[in-house]
């Protein structure tokens, strides 16, 4: 028994894989090809996606965005449990990741529901803002160049309705948040983050120890 939040040993995650993970056979595919890549580590784990795919169903999302899209496996898995209306905008800059990914989304069958845009995001977004689409989005995933993270955070804010949710990741970010002795850019700008959000009344927070660490808030 533990008060506090478990390290989980290899056993015990292997052991939460097998009992609890439903990974398509799609996801699973694009997974395995991602992870031959040298860039693989930007990869969520896949029980972060079926939590965040679990997050998505809960709150009733239709419309959702996603700052940094990589190969498109967190984009797949919560497209997969969005309406048939439903749609998600993919921000990323990469033709060569996305390209990947737009392959499983089309033999997932879910390509339609899932609006690329290859364009810096901080520009994505902000024509979002200015074309009217404030308070329209039920869900963000904010995924991508950690030094924009702020800008990102904010400009995702606007977008979301009131109840609405923002996931941040990589908020422990390997731990290096947690050593002072860590002033790397990236570093600052997560610890950063996390700390506003910390005191940030106009969200509920709650940092959830999975992946590489998820600060989830609710817009009020
Ligand atoms: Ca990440």
């Amino acid at each position: 028994m533990s008060t506090r939040t478990l390290a989980l040993d290899d056993r015990s995650y292997d052991y939460l894989l097998a009992t609890s993970l439903r990974e398509s056979e799609v996801l699973r595919d694009l997974r395995e090809e991602t992870s031959r890549l040298p860039m693989s580590r930007m990869q969520i784990s896949p029980e972060q996606g079926q939590f965040m795919a679990l997050l998505a169903e809960l709150i009733g999302a239709k419309r959702v965005l996603e700052v940094g899209t990589f190969t498109g496996y967190s984009a797949l898995a919560v497209a997969q449990v969005l309406p048939p209306d439903g749609s998600l905008v993919a921000c990323d800059v990469s033709r060569e990741w996305t390209d990947i990914g737009r392959r499983h989304w089309q033999r997932a069958g879910v390509a339609e529901r899932i609006d690329l845009r290859l364009a810096p995001a901080v520009e994505t977004l902000t024509a979002l803002v200015e074309q009217g689409a404030k308070g329209s989005f039920d869900l963000a995933f904010i995924d991508a160049d950690k030094g924009n993270y702020d800008l990102y955070y904010e400009l995702c804010l606007r977008l979301l309705r009131p109840g609405g949710l923002v996931l941040v990741d990589n908020a422990l970010w390997g731990g290096d948040v947690a050593d002072p002795d860590n002033h790397e850019p990236d570093t600052l700008a997560i610890r950063a983050l996390n700390a506003k959000l910390g005191r940030d009344e106009r969200v509920s927070i709650s940092l959830v120890p999975i992946g590489d660490g998820v600060l989830m808030a609710r817009k009020r």
